[in-house]
């Protein structure tokens, strides 16, 4: 067993968005940071992934940092280099080759794993996943005109293949349990507006069922056998269920965990100098509630700032209202914060162009819209603050304005000026 010579003082495990902003702000302030990936790739631009990459087979896949940006010299890369083991009391990570990293403070961002199909033939050639770039290029090169595709879950990941599926000449159909599309990220007429998009390119979208079996013939997927005992054929089945944190090396070096690892705002663990960020964590709500776990580019980046600034012995902590977006066929569609189950949904906007306000009491606590033309992030962007300090809202005079987003944006930025 070695230990590292290179021994800088901070160290980040992962190699999505959180790991590279973490590493980046430690630079930044002038530390050398070493970044511990199992991926092959640098931290890279994960969003790319569900949009350009299964468009484009070619299309490349960004690193999070910018080429020629000086402060990457003080950044060490260990690519292919799970970590295995951590010991907080003793302040020091093993990796599988064997070698420990000795740290003053190490920040977690190991993200989330897809969540496999339980079924019958589920495990074997021709059933996918989408989660990191080698995935990616499997599912794009799967995506051969004329051949059939079923996908399993409507969520963003489901939505998000199915579009690039048809306008590369697959035949669709997208199978999804719960009675509506979209349910974690999106209020009911958003999740509806974007199912008859699908269905207009010729999608077939079944709600209310799951599959019970993956037929196979010599191997190979000839279809799914789904609960209503409908057989659906397919040459390939890519499932998008949702993810599950990956905090088996927390758990293991004695963390509190809570599906996710538990932290609070300023993204400290229940370890002293163990820091975690991005979709492995969940962050404690005021007064010590259970608080969320977010599935969010930009959120993740911003809790890796946090956890190195932090680190760094700066006072940061987390308190965005997490925004993320999805883009289908033509269509565009942004949400900011997440509506708890008792939200109101408040429909404004117009059929081209809904845009939901979600509302506990006359507070918004999300807003989410869609639209094939622009002007959508106008007035999601614009409810940020709102949400962020819970103004309370006319919903009369938002409703006053039809479908005009601008004027929406402009109220809801008056509004936040109180
Ligand atoms: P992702 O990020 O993978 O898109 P989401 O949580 O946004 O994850 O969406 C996952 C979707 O998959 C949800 O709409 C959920 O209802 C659906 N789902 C989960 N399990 C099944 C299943 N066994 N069959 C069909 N749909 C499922």
């Amino acid at each position: 067993m070695s230990t590292s010579r290179l021994t800088p003082r901070f160290v980040v495990v992962g190699g999505g968005p959180a790991a590279g902003a973490a590493a980046r702000r430690f630079a930044e302030a002038g530390e050398a940071v070493a970044v511990l990936a199992d991926e092959p790739l640098a931290p890279y631009d994960r969003t790319v992934l569900s949009k350009g990459v299964l468009l484009d087979p070619a299309a490349p896949v960004p690193e999070v940092w910018p080429p020629d940006a000086g402060w990457r010299e003080r950044i060490f890369v260990r690519r292919s280099t799970p970590v295995v083991a951590l010991d907080p009391g003793r302040g020091v990570l093993t990796t599988e080759d064997g070698t420990t990293w000795a740290f003053d403070a190490v920040v977690l961002a190991p993200g989330a794993a897809a969540r496999r199909l339980a079924v019958a033939g589920a495990d074997g050639p021709g059933v996918l996943h989408l989660r990191d770039a080698a995935d990616a290029a499997r599912v794009s090169a799967s995506l051969t005109e004329g051949s059939r595709l079923v996908v399993v879950g409507g969520g963003v990941i489901g939505l998000e293949v199915a579009a690039a599926a048809r306008q590369r000449g697959v035949e669709v159909d997208v199978v999804e349990a719960d009675p509506r599309v979209l349910g974690r990220v999106a209020p009911p007429a958003v999740a509806d507006w974007l199912t008859r998009l699908h269905e207009r390119n010729g999608v077939r979208v079944h709600t209310g069922v799951t599959p019970q079996e993956v037929l196979r013939d010599d191997g190979a997927v000839r279809g799914v056998h789904l609960s209503d005992d409908r057989v659906l054929p397919a040459h390939t089945v890519v499932v998008g269920i949702g993810v599950r944190p990956r905090t088996d090396l927390a758990e293991a070096a004695g963390l509190i965990v809570d599906d996710g690892i538990v932290v609070d705002p300023s993204m400290r663990t229940s370890r002293p100098a163990v820091l975690a960020a991005g979709d492995a964590v969940r962050v404690r709500g005021p007064g010590g509630s259970r608080g969320v776990r977010l599935e969010s580019f930009t959120a993740a980046g911003r809790q890796g700032e946090v956890a190195a600034a932090v680190a760094l012995g700066e006072d940061d902590a987390f308190t965005d209202v997490p925004w993320s977006w999805s883009d289908q066929y033509d269509a565009s569609m942004q949400s900011m914060g997440v509506p708890p189950v008792d939200a109101e949904h408040v429909l404004l906007g117009d059929a081209d162009a809904p845009f939901v306000l979600s509302l506990v009491g006359d507070r918004p606590v999300a807003a989410c819209g869609v639209t094939t033309g622009p002007g959508i992030a106008r007035p999601v962007r614009a409810a940020g603050p709102v949400i962020a300090h819970g103004v309370p809202l006319d919903v009369s005079a938002l409703r006053a304005v039809g479908g005009d987003l601008a004027a929406l944006a402009r109220l809801l930025r008056e509004a936040s000026r109180g």
